[in-house]
């Protein structure tokens, strides 16, 4: 069968950023003859000049994914040489932790698909109806390419609801656990990959939390929306002499918990079920402080249009979280939403502590793992930021 081509607009409409492989419905010619969504197509210039490959869904805004700007097959091949490039890349990775994420989307030139390893099993997401037509070339590419003797495959999320494509949670070839063992420095953790979140843990954030180590020693600390327990445990096991952990789900402080005994520190760990703001507020009434404060919330914001309101989330969060330091205690703050552009956050934070009324200094800028490589040609691949500060 002939592939699908589809043309970009001429003028202005139909310009592309260079090397990203979004295009979105409004940059392309309507097709000829009508594309099966999923399809693989090719897409050209005005002037009929190769543009890239990529797969096609009419019914998503980003309607064309480009994995490549050469002229080449798309096919269970050019899967296998691209996830063995990007676990290759990651080569160092492996001799540091046996939980990294080896395949990023875009920023590993294969969009809509996650694959994360957890020691003996790989998980992974697909993301859009046109990885999905991969789905067996990403498991056979994952049998050959890792050691992962269990593939669990989790796809569900938001962006499946906006590729109208339904939950896909099941295992390939022999059944693993739902509970994996994983460890990050000092800490182990348990993780839940059949209900946890992303594919059951924030991998994203190891860098910072192993930062822990460097200023929780004798220090009394509050991790805010503590998931299960991993900045927390850091700290604890970094000779924190008090450690709180508030999340708003109680299954989460339940793994939280367990994880706390697996490493030996559950007497110096209290587990709190609340809403990080309402618990920030009674502490301020209560004159209740910290030495550390952790504030890692979800993204506030999932559109652009909704910043100024996200906006005034991080200013008042971290407001509340200042207010409850001690002098010279230090706040490890974070953003991970693309959305939420650096230089909006940085300016919440600073209003923040102009309304209560404390000086920061910057002692670290912290951003995503290097297992989620930031593309310079693609900025939606840079999502996660934040600071530790002192706070005087
Ligand atoms: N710091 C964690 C990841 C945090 S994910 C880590 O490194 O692993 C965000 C967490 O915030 C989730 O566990 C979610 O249940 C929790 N959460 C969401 N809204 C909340 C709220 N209003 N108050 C407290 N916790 C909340």
């Amino acid at each position: 069968m002939r592939e699908s081509v589809l043309k970009l607009r001429s003028g202005r409409n139909g310009i592309l950023r260079p090397a990203h492989p979004w295009i979105y419905k409004g940059q392309l010619l309507r097709p000829e003859l009508p594309i099966k969504g999923g399809s693989i197509v090719s897409v050209w210039t005005p002037d009929n000049k190769f543009v890239g490959r990529g797969y096609y869904n009419p019914t998503s805004d980003i309607t064309v994914r480009l994995l490549t700007f050469k002229d080449e097959p798309l096919d269970g091949e050019f899967i296998d040489q691209k996830i063995k490039e990007a676990i290759a890349r990651r080569a160092s990775m492996a001799q540091k932790t046996n939980a990294y994420r080896v395949v990023f989307s875009e920023a590993d030139s294969l969009p809509g698909l996650i694959i994360d390893l957890y020691g003996d099993t790989a998980v992974f997401q697909i993301l859009t109806l046109g990885m999905e037509r991969f789905t067996e070339a990403v498991v056979g590419a994952i049998r050959k390419n890792t050691a992962a003797r269990y593939i669990y495959e989790k796809s569900d999320g938001p962006f499946r609801r906006q590729e109208a494509l339904k939950v896909v949670k099941s295992w390939h070839g022999d059944k693993g656990n739902r509970y994996i063992q994983i460890s990050e420095g000092k800490a182990r953790f348990s993780i839940d990959i059949y209900e946890g979140h992303k594919t059951g843990f924030y991998l994203d954030q190891r860098s910072s939390r192993l930062a822990m180590h460097t200023v929780s020693k004798g220090k009394t600390v509050l991790d805010l929306f503590s998931y299960i327990g991993a900045f927390a445990i850091h700290a604890a096991l970094s000779s924190a002499v008090g450690v709180t952990a508030v999340d708003i789900k109680e299954d989460w402080l339940a793994l939280g918990r367990k994880n706390a005994a697996l490493n030996n520190v559950s007497d110096r760990i209290e587990f709190v079920k609340a809403d990080a703001f309402k618990y920030l507020d009674a502490a301020v009434s209560s004159g209740k402080k910290f030495d550390v404060i952790i504030v890692d919330p979800p993204s506030f914001l999932k559109t652009r249009r909704l910043l100024e309101s996200a906006s005034r989330g991080y200013k008042e969060l971290n407001c509340k979280a200042m207010k409850c330091l001690n002098e010279d205690g230090v706040l490890a703050t974070f953003s991970c939403s693309h959305n939420m552009p650096n230089a909006v956050f940085s300016a919440a934070l600073k209003e923040a502590a102009a309304r209560a009324g404390r000086e920061l200094t910057i002692l670290k800028r912290c951003r995503q793992g290097e297992d989620h490589p930031i593309s310079r040609w693609i900025p939606e691949t840079e999502y996660l930021k934040g600071y530790f500060f002192r706070v005087s």
